[in-house]
């Protein structure tokens, strides 16, 4: 009897040691993500279709931060990612048909153990005051209030108070230009796997920090930034803190979470006040660094940087078009550089690229070799741009393969003056952009990109760069932007208020 007693109670433990070996082995974790950069001056909306849709096995492939979880033995349910080029204001119906794909996913996914969220932070869609926080609360509904959420941003968002109420771990990129993306993503991922198995009860502290500085005026890779920055991997290594993230916020945006933040996560709460002590320490330094959040590239007008282009006579120089810059948002259809350009007799200048597709068909139509008359650009942006005559030759067309795709392109020259002619918006950010239509930049002695920063590829092999200020909806002169909406008073709007990041 002892023996049969003690066999079953044996095989009982077996049993539970095995059903808890189970319960580890499957711990479950959802995903999703709405990542957008909503430019709020634009006159162009973001639709549905300007979205880039994954699901299921598609979102994992290739990403380092699914690895995180797999090695950490956690089973994803991958849902709806969507991502699109920065532009306008989202299209309601786009942003209400993800939602409730994302939400019935997650009402079907069974038992959950956490959420990754893959955002970028600086969405906005038409009708909604705050659609992430409409997200994020949505998903809370569904998922109860202890359930971990993880989140990876770009360091141009502004998730506002009630988007963070609902998240439990956060971390943003540590570059602009950006060069860590992944390296975020998995931290996130990691962040999430940690509280998992350890049992941490994140806990996040904060400081918004009342700034709207552009991207072109917080590169991450000089001062003051820099050694900001810098302090991150410290701060996240601290006894009791997990992470640290300094949001440069995102400014074309006319919301009242328009701003500066410093976000710090800690294991628990009892380790809140140095998490917020954190906070303030950085906030303060970014504070105190204001005036010096500048462009680190020589700026002035078209004709000033054409002018100033003259004192590199054997070098390439990379000018932005720094209003038009469709990678913050506007339409890349603004061709008053290329009118600069004609008016200075530049030779060998290249305007990489103006959107234009009406004017793409005519060269299409036209072909390799003729001369055609044309109107350029100001359709779109009919703000501060208006469309521009020029006669002109094609000189390029991509093949047919390429023409129907998002990166069919003419290339026309005007005496002496290239111009990239591109059916859709998009901007030359990689070399690969310039081979794609069969140029070499480092040809030409002037190269006009609608960009603020040059992105990394380009910041690497660029010669000279200058920053042409031009007028648009991505100006760079804050103050000359016509804000309704930010919370005021907020530099540089309100340029002599005074701050104490500890109020
Ligand atoms: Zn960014």
């Amino acid at each position: 009897m002892k023996q049969l007693i003690a066999c079953l109670l044996s095989g009982l433990f077996l049993l539970s040691a095995f059903s808890c070996k189970v319960e580890q082995k499957h711990k479950r974790v959802l995903t999703l993500g709405i990542r957008h950069e909503s430019n709020t001056f634009s006159t162009l909306l973001t639709k549905k279709s300007d979205f880039r849709v994954l699901r299921g096995a598609d979102v994992i492939k290739g990403e380092s931060w699914a690895d995180v979880f797999k090695n950490a033995d956690i089973e994803l349910i991958p849902t709806l990612h969507a991502y699109a080029w920065p532009g306008g204001v989202v299209e309601r119906s786009a942003f209400e048909d993800f939602m409730s794909e994302i939400l019935d996913s997650i009402k079907n996914a069974g038992h959950l153990d956490g959420i990754y969220m893959d955002m970028h932070g600086a969405l906005h869609v038409e009708g909604y005051e705050d659609a992430q926080a409409t997200l994020i609360q949505k998903i809370r509904d569904v998922i109860g209030k202890d359930m971990l959420i993880s989140g990876s941003f770009d360091l141009h968002g502004n998730p506002s108070p009630d988007f963070v109420k609902n998240i439990n771990l956060m971390t943003a990129y540590r570059t602009a230009p950006h060069r860590d993306g992944a390296e975020t993503k998995a931290r996130a991922a990691q962040m999430l796997t940690d509280a998992l198995k350890y049992g941490w009860s994140p806990h996040i502290e904060y400081v918004v920090i009342p700034i709207l500085v552009p991207g072109e005026k917080s590169i991450t890779e000089v001062e003051p930034l820099h050694s900001i920055y810098a302090q991150i991997p410290d701060i996240a290594k601290t006894e009791g803190l997990i992470d640290a993230s300094i949001f440069a916020g995102y400014c074309w945006a006319d919301l009242p979470r328009s701003a500066m933040r410093v976000f710090v996560v800690a294991k628990d709460k009892k380790y809140s006040a140095k998490a917020k002590n954190e906070a303030i320490r950085l906030a303060q330094q970014i504070w105190n660094s204001r005036d010096k959040l500048e462009l680190d590239v020589p700026s002035g007008s078209i004709d000033e940087m054409l002018i100033k282009s003259e004192e590199y006579p054997d070098k390439t120089v990379f000018i932005s078009d720094s209003g038009d810059n469709t990678t913050a948002g506007a339409p890349g259809d603004n061709p008053q550089v290329l009118e600069a350009l004609l008016r200075h007799k530049t030779k060998n200048a290249l305007m990489a690229g103006i959107v234009d597709q009406e004017a793409l068909n005519k060269c299409i139509d036209a072909g390799v070799g003729e001369n055609i008359k044309l109107t350029v650009g100001g359709k779109v942006d009919y703000v501060f741009g208006k469309p521009l005559e020029i006669e002109a030759k094609v000189v390029f067309l991509s093949p047919d393969s390429v023409m129907n795709t998002k990166r069919g392109a003419a290339v026309i020259e005007i005496d002496g003056v290239k111009a990239v002619i591109l059916n859709a918006r998009r901007s030359f950010i990689e070399v690969n952009d310039f081979e794609d239509v069969g140029l070499n930049p480092l040809d030409f002695k002037i190269v006009v990109v609608k960009l603020g920063y040059l992105y990394p590829e380009l910041r690497d092999i660029a010669p000279v760069h200058l920053m042409a200020l031009t007028s648009g909806f991505c100006n760079l002169d804050m103050r000359t932007l016509p804000f309704e909406h930010v919370h005021r008073p907020s530099y540089p709007l309100d340029m002599d208020m005074g701050w104490d990041p500890t109020r």
